[in-house]
C-alpha cells in the first residue's frame, strides 16, 4: 500500500514506549510524513495485553493533524469491554475511527464471522466501484459473501444478550484470576492483562512436558519463550486445578 511503517518498542510491561513513541514521530514528521495511521490492539494473541489510547492518542496528536485511530479487537473485542470500566477505548472516543472484532475468537462463532465498524462518512473510503456487476454497494452482504456467518454471529450474540455475555465474561476472568493467584504462590513469572482471559508464562519457569500435556500454546512451539493458557468456557474449575497440582510437584521436584 505504500505506507511507511513505524513500530514503537514496548516496555516490560509491554506497554508502548511513549518515549520512543515520540521520538518516531517528531522523525517521522522530518521524513515528510504528514498523515498516520494509528494502530493499537486490545487483547493482543500471545499476551492479551492492551494498548492504552489514553496515553498514546495525546502524543500522536501533539505532532500530527490528521491520523486516523483503529482498534484490533480481534481477540479482546468480545471480551474486554464487559470485563473493563475503560470506556474511552471504543467507538465514543472522538478520536478512534474503527474497530475489529472476530466473531470466531472469544464467541466461538464459525470462521469468517470478522466485523468492521467504523464512524459515519468513513466506509466510503473503502468501498470500491469495481465490483459493480454485483447488485448493491460493495461494503455489505452482496455477492458470495457468507450471510449464514451473519446470522449465526447474532444468533450467538441475541441468545445470550449483554448481560449474559458479561456474566460468562467475567467468569472467565474469575477463573483466571485463580490461576494467576496460584502461579503468584509458586513464584511462576507470567504476563496478564487483570481484564483478560490470557496468561502467558514465562517458559522459563515452566515444565516443557506438562505444557504439551495441558495443550497450552507456545510463541513458537520449536524453541517455546512463552505457554499460554487461553481459558474459555471448557477450561473448567477441575482441569485447571488438576494443571496447578501437577505444576505444583514440578515446582517442588526442582527446587529441592
Ligand atoms: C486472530 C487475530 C487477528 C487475525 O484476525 P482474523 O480475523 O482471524 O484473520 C488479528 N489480530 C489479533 C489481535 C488476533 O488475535
Amino acid at each position: 500500500m505504500g505506507l511507511t511503517p513505524i513500530s514503537v518498542a514496548i516496555d516490560e510491561n509491554r506497554a508502548w514506549d511513549l518515549a520512543e513513541l515520540e521520538k518516531a514521530l517528531i522523525n517521522a514528521k522530518e521524513n515528510g510524513i504528514r498523515y498516520l495511521v494509528v494502530h493499537m490492539t486490545m487483547g493482543t494473541t500471545m499476551y492479551g495485553s492492551v494498548d492504552d489510547p489514553i496515553l498514546i492518542l495525546p502524543i500522536v496528536k501533539k505532532h500530527f493533524n490528521h491520523f486516523f485511530s483503529h482498534i484490533d479487537g480481534a481477540f479482546g473485542g468480545l471480551i474486554y469491554p464487559f470485563t473493563s470500566e475503560n470506556n474511552d477505548f471504543n467507538l465514543s472516543n472522538p478520536d478512534i475511527h474503527s474497530v475489529t472484532i472476530d466473531g470466531h475468537k472469544m464467541l466461538q462463532a464459525p470462521y469468517g464471522t470478522g466485523i468492521f465498524i467504523c464512524k459515519k462518512g468513513l466506509i466510503e473510503y473503502a468501498q470500491t466501484a469495481e465490483a459493480s456487476y454485483v447488485q448493491g454497494t460493495d461494503f455489505t452482504l452482496c455477492g458470495s459473501r457468507s450471510g449464514a456467518n451473519a446470522i449465526a454471529v447474532w444468533m450467538i450474540l441475541m441468545t445470550h444478550g449483554h448481560s449474559g455475555w458479561q456474566y460468562l465474561m467475567e467468569k472467565l476472568v474469575d477463573r483466571t484470576d485463580h490461576i494467576c493467584e496460584t502461579l503468584d504462590q509458586m513464584g511462576i513469572r507470567y504476563f496478564r492483562n487483570p481484564k483478560m482471559n490470557i496468561v502467558a508464562i514465562n517458559a522459563e519457569d515452566m515444565d516443557d512436558d506438562l505444557a504439551r500435556k495441558y495443550h497450552l500454546v507456545a510463541d513458537n512451539f520449536n524453541d517455546p519463550k512463552w505457554w499460554k493458557i487461553v481459558v474459555m468456557t471448557h477450561a473448567e474449575k477441575h482441569i485447571i486445578d488438576e494443571f496447578l497440582i501437577d505444576l505444583q510437584k514440578k515446582v517442588k521436584s526442582t527446587t529441592i
